[in-house]
């Protein structure tokens, strides 16, 4: 049997949301009942026997993706937030934009030191986010399992800055041509 190939169900849009970007909608894939199955399963597939307690996903894109893989491992969703959107005690990690710093939030209580976390998103651009959202799994005290993205903007060289200590995980390389 031919796998599908998940880059046929991304659509690259151009200069959007500015100028320069190709920004990639995943919508055609979350739209597609095949699609989404496999491509849930795919990025499951590594972290099945793991133990994994958490799956924590950066909004909002992310959520779709880990909501799906935290109910085939039978583990806990960590929504992480942008500022003030979360509405109990937080602990935040900054990460660093074009122009400026930005902010992930989770609930303080939302992880322990007993979890074993899987951090999801659907694109690994610079590492930004991710490197950001490893350091809320930190500072909780867990241990993090690895990262699951769906796919990776390998230009972007992203993967240099993540801890090369933590398994990732990706379904899909996207090279700047
Ligand atoms: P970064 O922190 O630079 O790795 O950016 C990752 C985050 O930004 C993810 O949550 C993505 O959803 C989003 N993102 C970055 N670049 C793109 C892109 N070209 N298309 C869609 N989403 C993107």
């Amino acid at each position: 049997m031919q796998l599908p190939n998940i880059e046929d169900y991304i659509v690259d849009v151009m200069d959007w949301p500015k100028k320069g970007i190709v920004f990639k909608d995943i919508t055609p894939l979350l739209e597609n009942p095949a699609i989404f199955h496999f491509t849930v399963d795919q990025l499951t597939a590594p972290y099945l026997t793991q133990g994994i307690t958490k799956v924590l996903s950066m909004e909002a894109r992310g959520f779709m993706f880990a909501s799906a893989i935290c109910y085939k491992l039978h583990a806990g969703f960590v929504p992480a937030r942008k500022p003030g959107k979360l509405p109990r005690p937080v602990i935040s990690a900054e990460y660093i934009l074009e122009y400026g710093t930005d902010n992930i939030e989770i609930h303080e209580c939302a992880i322990t030191s007993d979890d074993v976390v899987l951090i999801v998103d659907d694109v690994l651009a610079t590492g930004g986010t991710a490197n950001a959202a490893a350091k809320l799994v930190k500072d909780s005290g867990a241990t993090i399992a690895g990262y699951a993205f769906v796919m990776e903007l390998d230009f972007l060289k992203g993967r240099e800055n993540l801890d090369p200590d933590i398994p990732l995980h990706v379904l899909l390389h996207v090279s700047g041509d």
